[in-house]
């Protein structure tokens, strides 16, 4: 594949990025510009959850919920529409899940004058409307997906919980046939991965500044890969380049288990079969995840980078059960505030675990864990939660095994 077969979908910079090999790429002063109205984001040390738990640990969190659209993807929004904006793009088009991406780049959008068209998730969009108000306050409009707009809708049901790939599909479609429309991705691509290090890069200055050495572990949560990407490869480059010994861990959930139980060989980004082939961890295109409130981390695959660097054993990966995530999320906002979003809560599930191990220990273990949004949106989820209504629901073997059979032969 060469850069001419990204073309259709995405302006030069971002292909060129897609396929750099330079160690750093700088910031354009007009992206500057907007990270400087809430970055560098905050990262806190969790005394009151460690008091909690009676950990000797040292809990940092990197917290990108004080973003305008309460997550991380704020990060790689506006570079997106700053890089389209130079060539007169007039609309972009996307997928989002949750609706955190759709917001993220609702507001970019707004901010460099392009409209923005939003495929959103069947499953999110019938269960979280204020996400669909929030996009449609910073000018975005929303197609619930799978949609009659497109060919890969019209193929599905009208009242089909959709997933990520199906609305993946209805974006790249529509974006594919005009001129002056292009398509974003919020998550999975190297150019995505390479925005959201400004998260680890922060990061790694706010540590050095709080006086602590290399972390023992760095952790986040992965869907498609980008805020634990984000965080964890400045660290990943400090073990590799400089010897640190950062373990860093991946976290994905039970019910859409990529990269602990998928396999990893080229497949589809989208359930349609239309952008080109990734080697990635996955559970395969036709993959679609139970509707988990954790809506971001509902892809059937998995950043190419992050895969590849699992791969070679240089990470590690867990899955964790929705209950324990609620219920540690739960335990966080009662003692630091935050309220994390479902997502985020399985980042701090796996750093809940940590800090227990070091309590049995008896070591001061420095842990590093990526809060990627607020979950101020997602009560809906916390209200079934604590209502008593949300079950755990692990992949089945059948439901994997069935999935993974559509993975073309390559
Ligand atoms: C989208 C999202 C995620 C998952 O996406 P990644 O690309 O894996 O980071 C995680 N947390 C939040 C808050 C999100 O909005």
């Amino acid at each position: 594949m060469g850069p001419e077969d990204l073309a259709p979908l995405f302006p030069i910079e971002l292909i060129m990025q897609e396929v750099t090999t330079e160690r750093y790429v700088d910031i354009p002063e007009p992206v500057l510009e907007v990270y400087r109205q809430y970055r560098s984001s905050p990262l806190i040390r969790a005394r009151a959850w460690e008091k909690k738990l009676g950990t000797p640990a040292h809990i940092y969190v990197k917290y990108e919920g004080v973003s305008p659209a309460g997550s991380h993807k704020v990060n790689t929004a506006v570079p997106q529409v700053y890089y389209n904006s130079l060539h007169g793009i007039r609309r972009l088009t996307t997928e989002t899940g949750a609706g955190q991406w759709g917001t993220a780049l609702a507001y970019a959008s707004a901010l460099f004058g392009v409209e923005c068209e939003v495929w959103q998730v069947g499953a999110s969009f019938d269960t979280k409307p204020q996400r669909r108000t929030l996009i449609e306050v910073f000018g975005g409009t929303v197609h619930r997906s799978p949609s009659q707009l497109t060919e890969s809708g019209k193929a599905f049901p009208a009242d089909h919980p959709g997933s990520l790939g199906i609305a993946i599909s209805e974006a790249v479609e529509v974006a594919a046939q005009a001129d002056d429309t292009k398509y974003a991705l919020g998550s999975v691509l190297n150019h995505v991965l390479l925005h959201q290090t400004v998260i680890g890069e922060e990061a790694l200055l706010q540590l050095a500044k709080a006086g602590e050495g290399a972390p023992d572990v760095v952790i986040g949560c992965a869907g498609g890969g980008s805020n634990f990407a984000g965080l964890s490869f400045p660290f990943l480059r400090e073990n590799l380049v400089n010897g640190a010994g950062t373990r860093i861990v991946a976290v994905e959930p039970a019910s859409c288990p990529t990269i602990t139980r998928g396999e990893y060989r080229y497949d589809f980004g989208d359930t349609a079969g239309m952008t080109p082939l990734m080697k990635m961890y996955t559970l395969g295109h036709d993959f679609v995840p139970s509707p988990i409130h954790a809506g971001g981390l509902r892809y059937h695959g998995m950043a190419p980078l992050v895969s590849h660097a699992v791969h070679e054993g240089l990470i590690d990966a867990v899955a964790l059960e929705q209950l324990e995530c609620f219920e540690v999320g739960v335990e966080f906002a009662r003692t630091q505030g935050i309220v994390p979003a479902p997502e985020s809560a399985h980042a701090l599930a796996q750093a809940r675990r940590e800090a227990l191990e070091a309590k049995e220990a008896g070591d001061e273990r420095v842990i590093v864990v990526g809060l990627s949004g607020h979950g101020l949106l997602e009560l809906g989820a916390y209200e079934s939660y604590l209502a008593g209504h949300l079950t755990d629901d692990a992949l089945s073997e059948d439901a994997l095994a069935a999935s993974l059979a559509g993975v073309p032969a390559v």
